[in-house]
């Protein structure tokens, strides 16, 4: 009898660097997931959708204003089709879903089967052959078709491939038709399908849950169930993903310990869990410290937490591939953006989303203290981050990092990369001194990035939030910027607490320890190194999934 599978279900899925089945961090948890699945031997498969035009790509004018262009790739080129179809009835037409197969494999001959599912088929209507097309792309009514496609038509790929599950894992709300689709398989049974469903949320902000009319879903669903049910399950007033797939689950869990207390604040009569995101080793750490790695701790990338003996590396072995990374990043952004950074000045990188939460500007709080400290010391910044579509604030806060880098180019050097993605990402989580984060508490649910530069000997400074609460040792893994999120502080002086923080600890310890204590500031990168991987890698979360949610 084959072995019952964990299926794995993903809006976004980061299988490559060009395959744009991702646009940001959930993508890149979920592509981590399977990864460490592959490398654990783990009977599991993924299901997304195949978004041919992928998210975006992005283009800054000089002045920083943002521009999209459609990110099309061929999967043709990569994966093949599987015979079967399925039929999904949306908008009262029955759309044919066809699926490519993807393999994620580990070198220790684990593999993952991920299928990304296909509307653009002969024989469907034009507008259906786009559902696939674009993520996250259109309004709310294309957002549902998306996920109907992704949780019914994947569900039933499945059955038609004759694999047979165990556990279906609904990452984040976007998956959670999926669990009606049970329902209907198993008459109704709210019982059944919890035993079947486990569920990972990922937002901390009420907008961030998708919410969609009754009356549309009626429109694109049909009575695929009848009103009465998916209103008790899903809210009265609209149907709330995020509720759903918790009333329909039988394991509920947060990205992180705090996301935990706040998903039960948002939600009060659910049971949240808290398994903590990690990364998965081998994909994120740099050339320089994998072969530094390998040579004194074999078998690192199975068992990161081999790492805890870092302490026993010579100093100046880890400066060297530090310098190795920087250097590659250093000469990449140079290229890139014609921005004359030093290979020898104190580095800060920052990339994220660009949104309003997230604060990527908190840096320019005060110019007149940054001028400061760059006319003391060469500290050079160097800034990657795509601001969603629709995002207008998100946009222009992108416009003012370029007007700052231009009022500020004779103190410290300032460059954006464009169209930050995960070859990117890898670049700036090694080639940096510093990993800089400051969100607005309690809104980071996790925040990953921050894990991939520990691995790499890149020393974190950021706001007490999401992970970092967890991984967070003063002085010892890096720096917090601002008060403790459950400290009661009005929100206007925990800001100016944050921004002096930010000030004071940048110039009185980072600057100083980077140029004028050496072996100190290569302390803190080992102690990084030797704190963060053993427990924020993706083996562990992956491991606590298997015991907590899938058996
Ligand atoms: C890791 C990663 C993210 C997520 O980083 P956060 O710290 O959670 O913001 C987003 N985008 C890309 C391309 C990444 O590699």
């Amino acid at each position: 009898m084959a072995t019952r599978q964990v299926a794995y279900f993903s809006m976004e899925i980061a299988i490559a660097n060009d395959v744009y089945t991702y646009s940001g961090g959930l993508g890149v948890l979920a592509g981590d997931s399977l990864r460490s699945g592959a490398d654990l031997g783990l009977p599991m498969v993924g299901v997304t959708l195949v978004s041919r035009k992928g998210h975006f790509r992005q283009e800054l004018t000089r002045e920083g204003r943002q521009t999209e262009h459609p990110s099309p790739w061929d999967p043709s080129r990569r994966m093949q089709m599987v015979p079967e179809e399925v039929r999904v009835r949306i908008q009262g037409r029955d759309v044919r879903v066809r699926a490519w197969l993807h393999a994620i494999k580990s070198p220790n001959g684990g593999s993952v089967p991920v299928y990304l599912l296909d509307t653009d088929v002969e024989g469907n209507a034009p507008e259906d052959r786009e559902i696939t097309s674009y993520l996250y792309g259109g309004d709310d009514r294309y957002r549902l078709k998306q996920e109907a496609v992704l949780g019914i038509g994947g569900a039933r790929m499945l059955e038609a491939r004759g694999i047979e599950v165990r556990k279906y894992h609904m990452n984040e709300g976007h998956a959670s038709l999926l669990a009606l689709e049970l329902l209907n398989r198993h008459g109704g049974s709210v019982e059944k399908v919890k035993s079947l469903c486990a569920f990972t949320t990922h937002t901390t902000v009420e907008a961030g849950h998708d919410r969609f009319p009754h009356c549309l879903v009626k429109e694109v669903l049909g009575d695929f169930v009848p009103d009465d049910l998916l209103k008790r399950l899903g809210g009265e007033d609209f149907l709330n993903l995020t509720l759903l797939a918790m009333n329909l689950s039988g394991y509920v869990n947060g990205v992180a310990k705090m996301h935990r207390d706040v998903s039960m604040q948002l939600f009060p009569n659910h049971e949240v869990h808290a398994i903590t995101n990690g990364v998965h080793p081998y994909t994120w750490t740099c050339e320089s410290f994998r072969r530094l790695y390998d040579r004194h701790f074999p078998g690192w990338a199975y068992e990161p937490e081999l790492l805890v003996k870092v302490d026993e590396v010579p100093a100046e072995e880890v400066w060297d591939a530090h310098r190795e990374a920087k250097t590659r990043l250093i000469d990449y952004v140079n290229r890139a953006k014609d921005a004359d950074l030093e290979y020898d000045a104190l580095t800060i990188g920052v990339a994220r989303r660009v949104t309003e939460y997230k604060r990527t500007n908190l840096l320019f709080a005060d110019l007149a203290r940054l001028r400061k400290i760059g006319r003391n010391s060469p500290v050079q910044v160097v800034f990657a981050g795509k601001a969603h579509p629709q995002d207008f604030n998100g946009k222009r806060m992108i416009e003012e990092i370029y007007g700052h880098a231009r009022a500020l180019k004779d103190e410290i050097r300032i460059a954006y990369l464009e169209n930050y993605d995960m070859d990117i990402a890898s670049r700036l989580v090694a080639g940096a001194d510093v990993w800089l984060n400051t969100p607005s508490p309690p809104k980071e649910a996790s925040g990953t990035s921050g894990m991939k530069a520990a691995f790499n000997g890149v020393v974190n400074f950021s706001v007490l939030d999401g992970w970092w609460i967890e991984g967070w040792v003063e002085g010892v893994t890096g720096w917090a910027i601002g008060p403790h999120p459950r400290e009661a502080v009005p929100p206007e002086e925990r800001k100016e607490m944050e921004v002096n923080d930010l000030y004071d600890k940048l110039e009185y310890i980072i600057v100083p320890k980077y140029y004028y204590e050496r072996d100190e500031w290569i302390r803190t990168m080992k102690n990084s190194m030797e704190k963060i991987p053993f427990f924020f890698n993706s083996h562990r979360m992956m491991r606590r999934y298997v015991v907590e949610a899938y058996f």
